[in-house]
């Protein structure tokens, strides 16, 4: 009889912990080791170098040395791959981490140095990519316009759906279609991989800010890259050369987090529906921001690409700037910070924060505030909205 073929939720649930029967353990083991006693200088030697090229540990080597590789961070890089759909993944300290590395990755491979990048973005990426840290070139454009800004040099297709913060998604099939042999880059950490997989419409990489829905609990930084074997050892490399790797407390968070992530992701989500349907009708908002409703995705994106529309809104307000600092002051249940995903509800001012280093003329507009919404019953998320929106 062929092996059973698992659905998302019993994959969430048993992904990366095939072995822990074997090992007489049912959570996973969290390895701290800093460094690793080695079996002799010759295959201690083998697997320092697989390592710091890419590769994995040899057989009986170890992992040498913690800034190498970790097998705690490896459970759930495991686990994130069969969720993704892609070969492998690799986990690095922070979404921003896994950023670089991408670029970093992406350049070493191609020889290229223009990065093609699709806004909007996440204010960190967009700042990261107009930084000149990475010594890249960058054409900023509209999705339907990534042919025409390639270059016989470009090294990465950058493009995030649905994007943060006005949640515009973004059709991955057409941007993978309009950069034949290039790879595109999908950061799906709104969408998550119960609801998106890009991979499956042609993306080479797929990032997440593991900091958000993965972990879910505002409890862990991290970010995670997945992708083919090949991409996976290059980015590996980077990690190992430059230190980004994932700490294994955070591994093994996150891990965790994978378990309970369609549970979470699927109530947020509904509770998003409501929401965002009730502000649609609130007269102190001009504009909802949200792929669930009429008007946010146009080309029937939700669906076909989506399995849903997720649980992150966005509005702009009849009352301007005055009124996004009145209600980000005025709200209770939901939290004035930054960050997303989380059991807890959260609100922001993208322009002011997260958006905050974009050039001027691509910044959201200051009448725009961002909601994450969270595990809270959705009638109470609702009258917190409605006596801060008063
Ligand atoms: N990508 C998106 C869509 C994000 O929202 C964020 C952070 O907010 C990042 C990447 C960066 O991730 P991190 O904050 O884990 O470095």
């Amino acid at each position: 009889m062929g092996e059973q073929v698992l659905s998302f939720d019993s994959l969430a649930v048993h992904a990366g912990r095939d072995d822990l029967a074997e090992l007489g353990v049912h959570a996973p083991p969290i390895d701290l080791s800093s460094t690793s006693p080695l079996p002799d200088i010759e295959m201690g030697g083998s697997s320092y170098e697989s390592m710091a090229t890419g590769g994995h540990p040899v057989d009986g080597g170890g992992f040498v040395y913690a800034r190498l590789w970790n097998p705690t961070v490896a459970r759930f890089e495991a686990a994130l791959a069969q969720l993704e759909g892609t070969a492998e993944a690799v986990a690095f300290s922070s979404g921003m981490a896994a950023m670089t590395a991408t670029v970093l990755a992406a350049k070493a491979e191609t020889g290229g140095r223009h990065v093609v990048a699709v806004r909007p973005l996440y204010g960190g990426t967009d700042h990261l990519l107009a930084s000149g840290l990475l010594d890249v070139e960058v054409t900023y454009c509209a999705p339907q316009n990534v042919a025409a800004a390639l270059r016989a040099d470009t090294c990465l297709v950058v493009v995030e759906s649905p994007g943060n913060p006005t949640l515009q998604l973004v059709d991955i099939g057409a941007v993978v279609e309009a950069a034949p042999g290039r790879p595109v880059l999908v950061d799906n950490t709104f969408a998550t991989p119960l609801l998106q997989n890009p991979a499956a419409h042609g993306a080479a990489l797929v990032l997440h800010s593991a900091t958000k829905y993965l972990g879910g609990h505002g409890d862990v930084v991290g970010g995670v890259v997945a992708g083919s074997a090949a991409w996976a050892g290059a980015l590996r490399r980077v990690r190992a050369v430059t230190g980004a790797l994932m700490h294994p407390l955070a591994g093994y968070l996150l891990h965790r987090g994978l378990a309970t992530l369609p549970l979470r992701v699927r109530a947020q989500q509904s509770s998003a529906e409501k929401i965002a349907g009730w502000l649609s009708a609130h007269p102190s908002v001009r504009r909802v921001f949200y792929p669930g409703i009429p008007g946010c995705d146009p080309t029937g994106l939700v669906g076909r690409q989506m399995r849903g529309p997720g649980a992150m809104v966005a509005l702009q307000l009849s009352g301007g700037y005055e009124q996004a600092v009145r209600v980000t002051n005025a709200v209770r249940l939901f939290t004035h910070a930054v960050s997303l995903g989380g059991v807890d509800s959260l609100i922001q001012h993208p322009a002011a924060l997260t958006h905050r280093p974009v050039a001027a003329a691509a910044r959201p507009s200051a009448d725009i505030i961002r909601l994450s919404i969270g595990l809270e019953d959705p009638d109470d998320l609702r009258a917190d909205l409605a006596q801060a929106l008063a």
